[in-house]
């Protein structure tokens, strides 16, 4: 039996059936459009067998989508009452047994993942989409590539190189673990309810070797907070609470790694803020 999408109509009456009433609060914009769906997953070039984990699958959209493409599918949903009725869903439309393994817990928080998945794909919520594709990046070295549909700002941050305007933190940090570009837009109009930003697609693979150690990143990031805390300044001043505490000091440490203390943080990249940060140690 092959598996079903969700329609529109059916994707309201599912909420109304759980008298679930979408929230702000947990960025809950149901994906009420099978093309887009669809999309998604052939712009993750899901493949059948592969293990796919999904943040936030809400109603079950995107997650039937990734279901008829063959892969097996781990959620990850905060809200009870959409993490208890996924699996009824998944059985209602045709999800062959053991493919679907729900989790039912806060993302920010999981530490384990079933089956260990090696793609992501998800239509994450806004409020936490940062914070949570590092924290699965950073706890999942399984995790090779990914698709996810987020905020457009957030989304060209995350794709944006050094030198533009909008490279900054997440810009940088996201640089630790791969490479990432836009990958897609998406309509307003296929969400229920309707948001008041734009989203889009970026896709995300894992370098092949990771940049360092845990306690190398954490420096890392400490020296990118630190720079784009005071974009405007020069480095030498932007850093030096976290480089020697004085700009004399950070100085040195630039100069140490070969940077010229004069730039700003927006102007280095994550290999130049890796060796900055592999200098002063
Ligand atoms: N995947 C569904 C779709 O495309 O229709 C729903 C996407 S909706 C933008 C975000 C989903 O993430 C909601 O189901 C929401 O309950 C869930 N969510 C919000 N915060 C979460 C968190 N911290 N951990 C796990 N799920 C979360």
């Amino acid at each position: 039996m092959p598996v079903t999408l969700l329609g529109a109509s059916e994707i309201r009456a599912l909420a109304a059936e759980l008298d679930v009433t979408p929230t702000k609060k947990l960025g809950q914009n149901f994906v009420v459009d099978a093309n887009t769906v669809r999309k998604i997953v052939h712009a993750a070039r899901v493949q059948p067998g592969e293990r796919v984990v999904e943040i936030g699958p809400g109603l079950g959209s995107l997650t039937l989508a990734i279901l008829e493409a063959g892969a097996s599918v781990t959620a990850v949903e905060i809200d009870h009452r959409l993490a208890a009725h996924l699996p009824l869903t998944a059985q209602r439309h045709g999800v062959p047994e053991g493919a679907l393994t729900v989790v039912d817990a806060d993302a920010l928080r999981v530490t384990e993942l079933p089956g260990e998945p090696t793609v992501l794909v998800a239509n994450l919520p806004y409020n936490v989409s940062v914070p949570v594709l590092l924290h699965f990046l950073e706890t999942f070295p399984y995790l090779q590539r990914g698709v996810v549909m987020v905020q457009a700002e957030v989304a060209e941050r995350l794709a944006a190189a050094p030198g533009s305007k909008i490279y900054g933190s997440p810009s940088a940090k996201a640089a630790w673990y791969g490479s990432w570009r836009l990958a897609g837009t998406v309509s307003r109009q296929v969400f229920w309810p309707v948001p008041n930003v734009d989203s889009l697609l970026v896709a995300f693979e894992r370098d092949a070797a990771p940049r360092g150690d845990d306690d190398l990143r954490r420096r890392t990031f400490q020296i990118v907070d630190a720079a784009f805390g005071q974009r405007r300044k020069m480095l030498r001043q932007a850093v030096a609470p976290v480089l020697g505490g004085t700009a004399a000091a950070a100085s040195a440490a630039l100069e140490a790694a070969g940077i010229d203390p004069t730039l700003r943080g927006e102007q280095l990249t994550i290999d130049d803020f890796v060796r900055v940060a592999a200098s002063v140690h």
